[in-house]
């Protein structure tokens, strides 16, 4: 067996394990070990059918050292007018480059991938190569780095909860773009199956090649609040949406009597967005979109809202509240992973181990590098009590209730590193943080900005004093 020593040993080189390592290299001398089962860094985006997008700009997205994509608009389709959004294979590519352009030629960092980690269970840290079955064992200077935690499972490599029969044509979204190669009937029917991003995917880049709105069902067990991209831009033409949008956001948090009076609020502000103004959606999961999608969703009539799929028969499927007819030749679409997995919350600093999670929600990348820049400037005490007091872990919401414990728990981390000078500057400087540099490009003679940079501090504060209320009792007033 081959022994290696190192100081860091990061299990996972997914965004956010190249986030972290891009920047403890950047601010320590530390040497790191990259442990990752895919043959190339970037996790699930590796796995990723071939028309998904990042939800939001690529401008604050990926490792803190390095630019993704070129900070432009686009001018078409429904994205037209807001900053791009990477495609996936952009977005491998490019934590291909952060691989080999950054960490690698340091010199401090060893990539193994097609490597999985094996648990230690008191024989040390093992990792053991798909290929060849050679086993690596590794004595870790200071900190073994789970960056798995958060990992989402995708269509291409989830295996559905239901039944399938026999004969049924159910794919993942991976198989929609070489549908040209399929050999015998051609589908007449398609069947999304999920609620999630994915399916909202897949329904405008089936909509967008060419099938016809009355040929698509949607099998949408809860219906979604979505963020309107539009208050997610990161240029200082946006000043009004973005930074309006969050003095908003805040004045609804800070008002609000429920939960349902809370989202209600969000939407007639323009923050939040949903497919079907006559359903009331239980389900928030930060799924980021464009106006201009949410109308091509709209023209999709035949949404089967009868709970989840039991099971897909021939001519037939099983849902929790019934049965439906599948329409002649119908292709289902399986679009049931769940990005966004819950997960118990844990201390992210654990002596000699760390556990990555979010510290501002919905920003896994920008958690992950202000984590190891915490970890690189800030000593390690008792109980890790200083680095856990600034790396508080933030809840990654699911139903409406959790969504304001998780603002909270954004505000305090907030507030923690508004009180310390340093952090709040790399904070500043980062690429990944992305509001800091519009707020601070405001003019302070422009009357509008201040008013809404006076209006974002004030309502802040009070919804700090009114979320409590909200997640304590579901009515206030
Ligand atoms: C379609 C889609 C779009 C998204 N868009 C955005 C967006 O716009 N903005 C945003 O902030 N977030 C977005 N997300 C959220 C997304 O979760 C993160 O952006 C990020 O890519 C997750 O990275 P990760 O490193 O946590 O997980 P992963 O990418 O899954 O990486 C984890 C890695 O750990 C490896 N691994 C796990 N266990 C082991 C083991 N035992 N041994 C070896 N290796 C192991 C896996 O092989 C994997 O490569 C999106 C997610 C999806 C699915």
């Amino acid at each position: 067996m081959q022994h290696i020593e190192t100081d860091y040993l990061i299990i996972g080189s997914g965004a956010a394990g190249l986030a972290f390592a891009d920047t403890l290299i950047d601010e320590s001398s530390a040497h790191i070990t990259l442990v990752d089962r895919h043959g190339k860094p970037g996790g699930h985006w590796n796995d990723a059918y071939s028309f998904v997008t990042l939800h939001q700009p690529s401008a604050f997205y990926g490792v803190n050292s390095m630019a993704l994509g070129a900070n432009r608009k686009d001018t078409v389709g429904a994205n037209k007018g807001l900053y791009e959004l990477a495609s996936g294979p952009e977005v491998s590519g490019y934590f291909d480059r952060v691989m080999n352009q950054k960490l690698l030629p340091t010199g401090r960092v060893s990539y193994n991938p097609m490597c999985n980690y094996l648990a230690d269970h008191g024989a040390g840290h093992k990792f053991v190569s798909i290929l060849s079955g050679a086993e690596t064992q590794v004595t870790v200077r200071k900190k073994v780095v789970d960056a798995t935690y958060y990992s989402p499972t995708v269509p291409s490599t989830h295996t559905p909860k239901y039944r399938v029969a026999a004969g049924v044509r159910l794919v993942t979204p991976n198989a929609l773009a070489h549908l040209w190669q399929a050999k015998g009937e051609r589908p007449k029917h398609f069947m999304i199956i999920g609620a999630g991003k994915t399916a909202m995917d897949v329904g405008v880049w089936l909509l967008n090649a060419g099938a016809q709105p009355d040929d698509i069902s949607w099998v949408m067990p809860r219906d979604s609040w979505l963020v309107n991209r539009l208050q997610t831009q990161p240029g200082a033409e946006f000043f009004n949406d973005a930074i309006g949008g969050q003095a908003n956001q805040m004045e609804a948090f800070a008002k609000a009597t429920s939960i349902d009076d809370l989202f209600d609020r969000l939407e007639a502000c323009g923050t939040m967005l949903r497919i079907d103004s006559t359903r009331k959606p239980s389900m928030f999961h930060f799924a980021t979109i464009s106006k201009g999608e949410v109308a091509l969703l709209k023209t999709i009539k035949n949404v089967i809202r009868m709970g989840h799929v039991q099971a897909i028969e021939a001519g037939e499927m099983l849902l929790d509240q019934g049965r439906v007819p599948l329409p002649a030749s119908t292709l289902c679409i399986d679009c049931t992973a769940s990005a966004v997995e819950q997960r118990p919350m844990a201390p992210i600093f654990q002596g000699n181990k760390m556990l990555l999670q979010m510290v501002r929600v919905p920003l896994p990348t920008f958690s992950a590098a202000l984590t190891a820049y915490v970890e690189a400037n800030y000593e390690d005490d008792e109980a890790d009590a200083t680095k856990n007091r600034l790396c508080g872990t933030v809840p990654f919401p699911d139903s409406l209730d959790s969504y304001p414990r998780s603002i909270m728990a954004n505000m305090m981390n907030q507030f923690h590193w508004s009180q310390d000078k340093i952090l709040r500057q790399w904070i500043r400087e980062s690429r990944l943080d992305g509001f800091g540099k519009i707020i601070a490009s405001a003019d302070p003679a422009d009357e509008g900005k201040q008013a809404i940079l006076l209006k974002l501090k004030e309502c802040a504060m009070a919804a700090r004093a009114n979320i409590p209320k909200l997640t304590a009792n579901r009515i206030v007033a």
